[in-house]
């Protein structure tokens, strides 16, 4: 059979083709004769011509058919004017043309000049347009034959599938991305970090992830209202990808929980120093609809393959080192070390513990004299609760207080301190004030001010004695109920402190807004004061100047030796409160050193602040000449170490120090008596997130299989263990 070139118009009869049961005919229900093209077309044939005529104008459909050779004889108008031609001009032109070759779009793509080739039938075929942007076509095609069984050229259709594409498209985006943020999700992100790790751990290369939660997002999304918590949310990502850059490395994991994937990142000072922008970034103030609210973040970092190999490993450990720093106190970042594991164990067991410690009588108040730093004379007392655990002894505040928060054990506890407070200040000779730190939590609860007065009535202390710590954070809830909090307190006629000034956002804003009686500048921001180069001296100057102006009182926090207090004194801080006049005491014994009604101290303490050190008591390795020596770590600073455990180490002496879990540091004896040096580490140590220090750089467990192996032991036994210097 001979394909008559078909008609400009698009109505060449002869070449539609029958869609071999399946195409076109089968869509509309009709059935044709086989095309007679030399007999006179029957009414029955004229009717289904005039139906595809209709069914091609309408634009929902189109057809084709080809040569032998697989050149157009036939195509529908409509269609080749969407390609910008018309029918006539393609007629001759090679079908596969109409198509882009294959790209990353389609796999199959890659089949149609195959499928034509081999003479194949094909259905719905998906095909790109080589004329017009993004269109897309399904194609399908029937071979045809003669009588003799000779390939006499192809006839189809086509559909356009441009949207439903798109509608896929859009749907694997959802898939992939997080609505809200853009970010990519949970899913994404999980399936780079497996494919990551799948294909760096041949390559012997490492991976980061960093795990992120928004601290008091809950808050925000109560009082301001669940809109705001999405616009937060937004702002939230954009600061997120200025630090990091890489938009498919940051991914949201849902509510208020990010994950960064850091690729070939290793260096835990550079994620330190990372982790330390995410948090001053997010920790600025933001405006949501009008409103301006503050949230905070906490981190928890995880190096594979240090930390983990599988990115389940790596995520669960980099969880518990997020966990780790919000129990910290929030704010913090956190790298995963295997002891994490216990401490989580720990805190869960405290946390059941802390239910019955009121009851059993293991809390305590001990009192930090606050002193007027001109007359050194005492003006009050800062009340400091103190748990002594049964088995575990004194455990820190700062540990069991974020748990009592978080478990609302708070109220409970909080309502005990001020009772006990106060029942000891009112028998407290003279007229020295107590101080009791109130939790955000107790002040988000209106009870607050009756559980206050209550306790005034009780104890018969007069409200002008009692000072309650409060800080920052109470800003962060609604401003309208913070502000009637403010105001009911005021009228009991209790004083207000601002507390830990210097270690959040600190507005000087906040000294203006509430009426506090008094700030306290924190440890942290003293210290800063007196390095080199530091800008904080001027700014409490700035401070301690506006709060004269607002007539309050300025108390400089944590003052240990006497060039800060020099410093503070100098700074015109009216009263200091830190070890350098006394550390927290009994309540006897307070009694006991203000039985005159007046107490007055001298200050005592080193002349200055030495450069954080960490008394401790540590084993570690200290390696030389094959060697391996268990020494015992005194003390430890960012820049060298103090070690007991070898005899006689000549100066110069350099160490490889083993601090374990593939923390190697090589050391250089500086200082040697007997059995103590003082070494000094070639490369400083860095913040482990948590107070503590770390090494940079670890030994990555593939270099150690590789030793292993070389050795053919588990472990590296290339050092003798001695204790006695056999180095020359
Ligand atoms: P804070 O209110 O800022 O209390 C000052 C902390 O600094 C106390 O730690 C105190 O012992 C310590 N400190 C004072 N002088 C020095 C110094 O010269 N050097 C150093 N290194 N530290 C000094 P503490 O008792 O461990 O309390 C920690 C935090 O726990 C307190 O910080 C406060 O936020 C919270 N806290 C303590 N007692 C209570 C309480 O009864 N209720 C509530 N809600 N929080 C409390
Ligand atoms: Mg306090
Ligand atoms: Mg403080």
């Amino acid at each position: 059979m001979s394909n008559p070139a078909p008609r400009p118009d698009g109505q060449g009869g002869q070449a539609v083709p029958d869609g071999g049961g399946r195409g076109f005919l089968g869509k509309i229900g009709a059935r044709m004769a086989p095309p007679r093209p030399e007999a006179a077309p029957s009414i029955h044939t004229r009717e289904a011509l005039l139906l595809l005529r209709n069914y091609e104008e309408s634009g929902q459909g189109w057809f084709w058919s080809t040569d032998a050779e697989g050149r157009l004889t036939y195509i529908t108008q409509y269609v080749a004017e969407q390609m910008g031609r018309t029918a006539a001009a393609l007629i001759g032109a090679s079908f596969s043309d109409l198509f882009l070759p294959v790209d990353s779009h389609g796999e199959r793509q890659r089949t149609l000049p195959f499928l034509l080739t081999k003479q194949s039938k094909f259905d719905e075929l998906p095909l790109r347009s080589a004329f017009e942007g993004d269109r897309w076509w399904a194609v399908s095609g029937r071979p045809h034959f003669d009588g003799g069984g000779r390939f006499t050229g192809y006839r189809g259709s086509g559909t356009d599938i441009t949207q439903q594409r798109q509608s896929a498209e859009d749907a694997s985006r959802l898939a992939m991305y997080d609505s809200l943020t853009g970010l990519a999700n949970r899913f994404n992100i999980s399936k780079k970090l497996d494919t990551t790790l799948a294909a760096f751990s041949q390559q012997h290369r490492s991976c980061a992830i960093m795990l992120l939660d928004l601290d008091r997002f809950k808050q925000v999304n109560d009082t301001l209202g669940h809109p705001a918590g999405d616009a937060l949310l937004k702002q939230v990502a954009e600061r997120l990808l200025k630090i990091v850059g890489d938009k498919e490395m940051v991914s949201r994991l849902g509510g208020d929980e990010f994950q960064i994937l850091l690729p070939d990142v290793e260096d835990r000072g550079k994620l330190g120093d990372m982790a330390a922008d995410i948090i001053a970034s997010l920790s600025q103030p933001y405006s949501v609809e009008g409103s301006r609210c503050i949230i905070g973040a906490s981190v928890g970092v995880a190096i594979s393959p240090f930390d983990g190999m599988t990115s389940d490993d790596l995520v669960r450990n980099a969880d518990l080192a997020l966990y780790a720093a919000k129990g910290n106190g929030r704010g913090r970042f956190r790298f995963y070390s295997s002891d994490l594991h216990q401490s989580a164990e720990d805190r869960r067991a405290l946390e059941e513990d802390l239910r019955d410690a009121l009851a059993r009588g293991e809390m305590e108040l001990s009192y930090q004299p606050v002193v007027n730093a001109k007359t050194d004379t005492v003006t009050g007392m800062e009340a400091l609760v103190r748990w002594t655990h049964p088995e575990r002894g004194p455990i820190s505040p700062s540990l069991f207080i974020p748990i009592a928060e978080e478990t609302n054990l708070i109220w409970a506890l909080g309502e005990w301190v001020l009772r006990k407070a106060t029942e000891d200040a009112a028998a407290w000779p003279g007229q020295m004030r107590v101080a009791v730190n109130v939790s955000p939590i107790q002040f988000a609860n209106a009870e607050l001010p009756k559980i206050v007065t209550h306790a005034l009535a009780a104890s018969g202390l007069p409200p002008e004695q009692l000072e309650l710590e409060i800080t920052e954070s109470v800003f962060l809830g609604d401003s309208a109920e913070t502000s009637h909090m403010f105001k009911a307190l005021k009228a009991i006629g209790v004083r207000l402190a601002l507390d830990d000034f210097g270690t959040g956002y600190s507005s000087l804003g906040y000294l203006q807004s509430a009426p506090f009686d008094k700030i306290k500048i924190d440890q942290s921001f003293v210290r800063g004061a007196t390095e080199p180069g530091s800008r904080n001296g001027a700014i409490i100057a700035a401070i301690v100047a506006l709060a004269e102006a607002l007539e309050m009182e300025t108390t400089a926090e944590g003052i240990e030796s006497l060039d800060q207090l020099d410093l503070i004194r100098k700074l015109n801080v009216s009263h200091v409160q830190g070890y350098v006049y006394s550390k927290p005491v009994s309540n006897g014994e307070l009694l006991g050193h203000a039985e005159s009604g007046s107490w007055t101290i001298k200050p005592t303490g080193p002349a200055r602040q030495r450069n954080d050190r960490f008394q401790m008591f540590r084993k570690v390795g200290a390696i030389h000449d094959n060697h391996r020596y268990a020494v015992v770590m005194r003390n430890l600073s960012a820049t060298g170490a103090f070690i007991e455990g070898i005899q006689d180490v000549p100066l110069g002496t350099q160490f490889v120090i083993d601090f374990g879990e593939g923390q190697l540091v090589t050391a250089t004896v500086r200082r040697s008596k007997q059995h103590q040096q003082g070494i000094q580490f070639e490369t400083p140590l860095v913040s482990d997130g948590n107070g503590g220090l770390c090494t940079r750089h670890r030994v990555s467990p593939y270099l150690i299989a590789a030793a292993a192996q070389q050795s053919g032991g588990l472990s590296l036994p290339m050092f003798t263990t001695t204790s006695d210097w056999t180095g020359k």
